[in-house]
This record gives structure tokens, sequence and C-alpha cells, in this order.
């Protein structure tokens, strides 16, 4: 730092006036203190000379013009003489004219030093400068990263869209829906894409439910769709003691059908069945193929008394049932009514024994089950239900 030489030069300068202000009471230079003089002096050109080799060129010129000021001039003719003890005739100045000729020397340094100081701050403020924008510059390298690693995000999000895609083919092939080929790629919109493939895994995910929970022949629930909703009935039904019925209905002699006539019309009998019993029965009813030729409903807010007026309604109009290519069918069914700690498994076993007992009684017609006295060792505990082993019916 070419400035501390600079501010050393006007210290020495400054101890260099206090010599000679405190040691020449009257005008003259003790010789005694000439080395001392002498040693400040050399200190402050040396000082000087350093500050001038290493400082910029602007603030050399400065310097150099500075020294070549009168003041200065005076000054240092005036320290040389007093340093060698020489007797020349500005040493004969009176006391006050030395303090004042070395104080206008220092002063001159002073504004050197003002304007290196600028000069310095100048630099810093370059150096800050500088430094700012390598920070920018490191900031935009960041910048960079940071595109590349979004772009290469986007990449593995568009790569896992594909692999998406085709596991979304796949499940669709599964699920038997062909669908239709999606959208060519390009340029498309990633959100408006995955939202698309959501929903997309949402309507297989809805359609596999229903799937799941429908009969593909009839497309009446099946047993598993049957007993999500009727469960749900159920509860309703013990919770606000409100009515409950279920019925079982059976195609009587369905193994003569298909035998006489073959199954596809086995088939169509089930299917019409499944269309009359939807046409006929309330939109809040429950109604499944349980399995085979036999179907179940139930009905919420109805006695086991409707239910069966429901059920004959039903017998009657398959018996009258006439369409082209069909023979003449007829079903029996079995109603029973729930009561407070029923189960769906003690209501149907109800109304499966009606159903056994409508069979025994010649078919074709609607039994409604009834509690009945049974022996101890066949009755359900604390249901008082008579369960019928190996029922005769096939
Ligand atoms: P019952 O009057 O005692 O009920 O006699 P049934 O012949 O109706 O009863 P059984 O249980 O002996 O015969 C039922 C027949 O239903 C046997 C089976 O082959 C037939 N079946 C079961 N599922 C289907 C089906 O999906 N389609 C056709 N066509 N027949 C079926
Ligand atoms: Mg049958
Ligand atoms: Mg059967």
């Amino acid at each position: 730092m070419s400035l501390v030489h600079l501010i050393r030069a006007k210290e020495y300068l400054g101890q260099t006036r206090a010599t000679l202000l405190v040691l020449s009471p009257y005008g003259r230079i003790d010789p005694a203190w000439h080395a001392a003089m002498g040693s400040r002096l050399g200190l402050f050109e040396a000082s000087i000379e350093r500050f001038v080799k290493e400082t910029s060129p602007a603030m050399r010129e400065t310097l150099t013009g500075a020294m070549g000021e009168p003041e200065m001039q005076l000054t240092m003719r005036l320290l040389r003489a007093a340093s060698e003890g020489r007797p020349i005739e500005q040493i004969d100045l009176p006391r006050q004219r030395w303090y004042e000729t070395v104080t206008e020397g220092i002063n001159l340094l002073r504004e050197v030093e003002r304007y290196s100081l600028a000069e310095v701050l100048g630099q810093a403020q370059a150096l800050h400068d500088k430094a700012r924008s390598e920070i920018l510059l490191q900031r935009g390298g960041l910048l960079l990263i940071s595109i590349l690693l979004t772009w290469l995000a986007i990449s593995s999000l568009q790569l896992l869209m594909q692999a998406f895609e085709s596991v979304l083919r796949g499940a669709r092939r599964a699920v038997g829906d062909q669908g239709q080929e999606r959208r060519g790629k390009g340029m498309r919109d990633e959100t408006a894409e995955i939202t698309q493939s959501f929903n997309q895994l949402l309507d297989m995910v809805d359609n596999l439910n229903i799937k799941a929970s429908t009969d593909p022949l009839t497309g009446a629930l099946n047993r598993y769709g049957f007993h999500e909703l009727a469960s749900v009935e159920l509860q309703r039904a013990l919770r606000y003691h409100r009515n409950l019925a279920m019925v079982i209905a059976d195609v009587d002699h369905f193994k003569k059908i298909n035998d006489s006539h073959g199954h596809a019309t086995g088939d169509r009998v089930l299917i019409e069945l499944t269309r009359l019993i939807r046409e006929n029965m309330r939109g809040a009813d429950i109604f499944a193929r349980w399995g085979g030729e036999e179907f179940i409903i139930m009905t919420p807010e109805t006695s086991a008394e409707a239910a069966a007026q429901l059920a004959e309604k039903l017998r009657l109009l398959f018996e009258t049932f006439r369409t082209e290519g069909l023979p003449v069918f007829s079903v029996s069914f079995g109603v029973a009514g729930f009561v407070k700690g029923d189960d769906l498994e003690t209501l149907f076993a109800k109304a499966d024994q009606a159903l056994y007992r409508a069979k025994e009684a010649g078919r074709n017609r609607v039994e409604v089950f009834e509690w009945i006295e049974a022996p101890s060792e066949t009755t359900v505990p604390s249901r008082n239900i008579r369960i019928v082993p190996d029922r005769a019916r096939g």
C-alpha cells in the first residue's frame, strides 16, 4: 500500500517540525540534534521514495507537483540545512516562520494524501465492482445450472409420463378396454397431461370397481356389490328402526330349460328376468344376481308383507311373461323381514329358508319366513332361526 509510505513521510515531517519547534528556542538548532534531524529527514525521504515507486503514475505526478511547490522547496532546504548544521539564511528566519514553512510542507503532503486516498477508494470501488460482477457471473452460472437441472427434471418427467402411459395402456388392455390411442406426443402441456392421466387412472379404478361388483351376463350387481350396499341399508334400518326386507328369487327347474333349449336360451331367460325385476322394483331397492339362477332383492322401508306383495307381483309377471324364442318359465320366492339382531347372513338365511318352503310347496310361489319353535340343537342361539341343512332342492 503506497499510501502508507506517504502517511509515514508526513509523520516524519511532523516529527521534524516538532523537533525544530522544541529544540530551537534561540532560532538556531543545537548541533547536538543535527544527527536526529538528519535521521528524521532520511526516513522522510525514504518514505517519499517508496511511495513514488509504488504509487500510480497519476499520484507520482501529483506528488512531484507538490514537492516542486515553493513552500515545499523552502521546507526541504530549511530541514537539510538544519540537519547538517549549515548556516543558511533561511535558518535565521524567526522560529515562527520555520514552523509555518514546514506546516505548509505537511499540508501539501496532506493534499497528496487526500488524492491518494481518493485513488485508493476508487481502486477499492473498482475491486468491489469487479467482485460484484464476478458474483453476478457466478449467479448467472448458477441460473444456468438451475435451468439445466429443470430441463433434466422435465425430461425425466417426460420419460416417467411415457412409462406411465405404457402402464395405463397395459392396464386398459387388462380390463378389456382397448380405448383410443392417446394423443400424439410432441408439444404437450405437461400439467394437462398429468391431469388427463390421473383422470384416466380414476376412470379405470371406477371401471374396475364397477366390473368387480357387477355380474357380466345380466349387468345386475353381484354378491360383492350387493354386500357393499346392503350392509349400509341394514345399518340404517337398525339405527333408525326402519322396515327392511329381503327377497330371494330362484328360477324353477332352470336346469331343464338349459337342457331343453340350450345354455344360450337359459342366459336370455336370466337377462329378461333381470330386466323385468329392475323395471318393477323401486329405485331404492337393491337388486343382485346371487349366483346361477338365483337373484336377491333388498327392499328398504318395506315390511315383510309389502316385500311379499312385490314378490307376488313379480311371480305373476314371470308366469305370464311371453317373448319370442323363450320358453315359459316360473320363479319361486322366499321373503324375510328384518328384525333387531339380524345381520345380512341371518336375514339371508331366513329368506332362503322361506324359498326352500316355496320350492317344497310346489314352486312358482311366494313364501314368507316365519318363526318356528325348533328343537334347541338346531336353533341358532339368541336368534331362534331354524337352519335347514342339506336342502332337497337342487
Ligand atoms: P329348482 O327349481 O329346484 O331351483 O331347480 P333348478 O334346476 O332351477 O336348480 P338347479 O340348481 O338344479 O339348477 C340350476 C341350473 O342353473 C344349473 C346351472 O347349470 C344353471 N346355471 C347356473 N348359472 C347359469 C348361467 O349363467 N347361465 C345358464 N344358462 N345356466 C346357468
Ligand atoms: Mg332354480
Ligand atoms: Mg338355484
